[in-house]
Order: structure tokens, then sequence, then C-alpha cells
């Protein structure tokens, strides 16, 4: 048996030599990221001490979580979520879910934004994050602090009452998400419209625009979605984009023109084709930009812009700082998956378990990739966006970090529902799945 005496000693010299080695992490943000990221360090107590989430609103969900309101909240800052009314999701409940977290099984595979909300409540819920969210604290400045060879952060926030903290971490999680900050493209005369301009951002509902024209400009997912649902109000919409003339079967009531050119004087709208015509309202769905009010980026030897932030070390960090992670900036991915493996993996660089090469090779990689995707043509607003590299991606970052990569059923299903949006716009939502292994998936009634 072993002497209880020694024991307990070895016992507590073991904790304290733990606790001063418990890695401090701050998480910026409550939304599917900043929760991924908790649930992953509290669940590794042996490495890092418990997160301190900040969250600027009193809400976990992020984008899941509706709110009515467009503008600004009363405390003066802009409104986070861009979710609107009746969205439905766009990938099914079976390939959208953390990998290791399920979705209810009673629930059809294209899910309203409330289920979402409720999916990520119940994941707070189960691995008991709540009690490590400072709700309605606003990150306002993330500075590196470098002594000798180590590099800690000062965080300063902000809560309800205003007033400022600055707290030391060991390494922080950007989870801040970049569906808030509207990407408006420069529109010659645009100040000449009579009409109403808005913004995707703060669309939440068709109703006001019955009977009204809309200039919808952008088809990608919110364009087309948003549009669909004001033809279904009665609005004329006329869908503006760029790409090749779309040959699926749109509602009645919707019509599509070449991009916008101009406002013209007398308030008409010019396309480039050359015609022009008349609106009541001017609705960009043309995205959003990046933005980390609280980052410097010279400081962090980033370059950070509408469309990109570079160079990130595998879409994650700084090479001159690698214990800062964005966590989910790259677009088209399948998200909640992708945020999974990006946590597992910069845990595991945090906790020793990966070994990331030197800064000039870090940086090196980072420009001989983007480089080869401009050699493909990519354009350079386009250069985050990972498609279908991003299972690669994942496998690499899983195979390095040694946690099980996302099942191939994953891949799989993402890509037939992406061919059905292609050629059913309106009706693929109304499809269920279900998962029959790790390879497969079956089409269910
Ligand atoms: P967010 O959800 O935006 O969360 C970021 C959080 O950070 C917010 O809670 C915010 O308040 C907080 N925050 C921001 N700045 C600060 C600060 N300075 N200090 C403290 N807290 C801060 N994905 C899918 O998988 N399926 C879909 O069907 C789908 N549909 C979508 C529809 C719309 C309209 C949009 C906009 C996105 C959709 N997405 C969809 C993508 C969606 O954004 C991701 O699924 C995911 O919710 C992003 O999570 P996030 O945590 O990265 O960001």
């Amino acid at each position: 048996r072993p002497d209880p005496l020694i024991n307990r000693c070895s016992v507590h010299v073991t904790c304290s030599d733990y606790r001063m080695a418990l890695q401090r992490v701050a998480v910026i943000g409550a939304g599917a990221a900043g929760l991924c990221a908790a649930r992953h360090i509290l669940s590794r107590p042996n490495s890092f001490a418990r997160p301190v989430v900040f969250e600027l609103t009193d809400n976990i969900g992020g984008t899941w979580c509706y709110d009515e309101r467009v503008g600004n909240y009363d405390n003066g800052r802009p409104v986070h979520s861009s979710m609107y009314r009746d969205l439905r999701t766009n990938l099914p409940k079976e390939v959208m879910m953390f990998p290791d977290f399920p979705f209810d099984p009673q629930l059809s595979s294209f899910l309203p934004h409330q289920e979402v909300q409720r999916y990520l409540e119940r994941y707070c819920h189960s691995h008991n994050i709540r009690p490590h969210i400072r709700f309605n604290t606003a990150v306002e400045n993330v500075r590196p602090v470098v002594e000798e060879e180590t590099t800690t952060w000062e965080v300063t926030s902000c809560d309800s009452s205003g007033g400022q903290k600055t707290e030391t971490f060991d390494s922080v999680f950007v989870c801040s998400g970049h569906y808030s900050d509207p990407h408006i493209p420069d529109i010659p005369g645009v100040e000449n419209f009579k009409g109403e301009v808005l913004h995707s951002h703060s669309y939440r509902y068709a109703e006001p625009f019955s009977g009204q024209s809309v200039v919808v400009l952008g088809a990608k997912a919110s364009g087309l979605d948003i549009s669909i649902e004001l033809a279904k109000v009665g609005a004329q919409v006329t869908l503006s984009h760029g790409r090749p003339r779309l040959t699926f079967p749109l509602p009645s009531g919707i019509q599509q023109s070449s991009p916008v050119v101009a406002v013209q004087d007398d308030g008409s709208v010019r396309f480039q084709d050359g015609s022009v015509g008349r609106a009541d309202v001017l609705m960009f769905c043309t995205g959003y930009n990046f933005r980390y009010t609280f980052l410097d980026a010279d400081q962090l030897s980033l370059e950070i812009q509408d469309h990109m932030v570079s160079p990130l070390y595998r879409f994650l960090t700084p090479p001159a700082f690698p214990s800062l992670f964005f966590i989910g900036i790259c677009k088209i991915i399948c998200p909640f998956p992708n945020f999974d493996c990006q946590v597992q993996f910069a845990l595991a660089v945090l906790d020793g378990s990966v070994s990331l090469p030197s800064r000039a090779e870090m940086e090196d990689e980072v420009r001989r990739e983007l480089q080869e995707k401009v050699e493909r043509g990519v354009q350079r607003r386009h250069l985050l966006i990972m498609e279908k590299d991003q299972w690669e991606y994942c496998r690499t970052l899983a195979h390095a970090a040694g946690f099980p990569p996302l099942p191939p059923v994953v891949r799989s299903l993402y890509e037939e529902v992406w061919r059905q949006r292609q050629i059913h716009p309106q009706s693929y939502r109304s499809l269920n799945y279900r998962l029959i292994s790790d390879t497969q998936w079956e089409l269910i009634d």
C-alpha cells in the first residue's frame, strides 16, 4: 500500500506544479467557434486553466442568436447577428454538427435558425461552458507583450457598466465571427438613389417590401434566399449579379440582370449591359468585411484588409505570434466541423504536442500557398475561400495533432447538398438525410 503521507505530499506538489504550468486562454466571442474553443480547453484541465470567454452581447450563439434590432444596441455598439427571421440552414444537420455532438435526431435535416440556437445552448450546457463566459463584455484591445523568449497577451475588455479591465493571458482565440461588418461595394452616384438602401445584415423579414421593386445586388447564399423570400410576398425583384446567368427555375417575381454600375443623377439604376431601371429599394447582399477593432495589425505583422487577413499559418495563426489563433476565418466551409479541427490543432500547438516550423518557414509556406492560388486565377478577395480544399485541410490538422479526422460521410453529404442547391435552390431543403455509417448516407422520406 502506498504511504498516505508520501502520497499526499506528492499529490500536493503535482497539483501546484500543474497550477503553475496551466495556460490561461482568452476566447473572444461565445458563438459556435468560441463555444467550441471553450469546450476543448475545458476538456484538457491538465494543460489549461479554465478559459475566460468574452462575449459582447447578453447571450451565446453569435450569428444564431436572432435579434430583430438593426443598427446599434443601446450601448451604441453595432448589432452583431445578421440572421433573418425565416432563415433555414443551408447545410443539413447531419454535416453541420460538431463531430462529437449530434443534433436532436427527431429534427428534419434543414433547420430553422431557432433550432441551431437551441443546439448551441445544449452544447454550452452539456460542457458547462456558461460559468466561464463574461456576457456584455467587449474586448477592446489585444496586445502582445514580448519578454525574452516569451509572449503573453494583454487583453483589455469593457463591461456593461463601462468598467475597463486589462488581464494577461498566455494565448488568445479570436472567435468574433466575420458576418457582421457589411461590405458595400463602391457604386458611383449611390447617394442619388431616392429609395431605401440596405445591406442584408439589416434585413429581417420580407413583409415590408411587399409590392415594392427591389434590386438585390449579389446572388450568393443570402442574395438568392432573400430574393426568393421577397418574391413570395409579391415584391418585384431584380437579382443583379456578375455570375453566369442562373439556369435553375426561379420564382416568377425574380428577373436576373447584370451588375449595377451606377445610380444616375435622377435616381435611376444603370446596369452593366447598359439598361436602366427604377427601384424602391437597393438591397446589398454583397458579403462582409473582416474587422478586428481590438487588434493592431502592424504590431502583429499582419495585413488585415476587408477580404483578407495574412499571413496566417494554416489559416490560423500569425507566424510572428503563434499563440494567437483565428478560428473560422475561412469562407465556404462546413463551419462547425472546421472550427472543431482548428481548435484541436491550436490546443495541440499550445500544449506542445505539435511543434510548428520556424517563423520564416511558416511565412514561406503561406506565401507559396497564396501565390499558387493567385496563379490559378483566384482573385485576391477570394483567397480565404476554402471550398474543396477544406477536407484535405481538416485531415492534415487531424493527422498532425492526432485527433480523429472527419468521417468521409461529411464530405460526401456536403457535396451532394451543394449539388442539390445549385439545381433546386427553392426546394433542396425539403430533403431529409440519415447517416448510415462513417462513409454512407441515405435519403429518407
Ligand atoms: P459568430 O456566430 O458571429 O459569433 C461571434 C461572437 O463573438 C458573437 O457572439 C459576438 O457577439 C462576439 N464578439 C464579436 N466581437 C467581440 C468583441 N470585440 N468582444 C467580445 N465578443 C465579441 N453556417 C452553417 O453551418 N450553416 C448555415 O446554414 C449557415 N447559415 C448562415 C446564414 C447567415 C445569414 C450567416 C450570416 C451565416 C451563416 N452560417 C451558416 C455561417 C455562420 O456564421 C457559422 O455557422 C457560425 O455561426 C459562425 O460562428 P462564429 O462563432 O465564428 O461567429
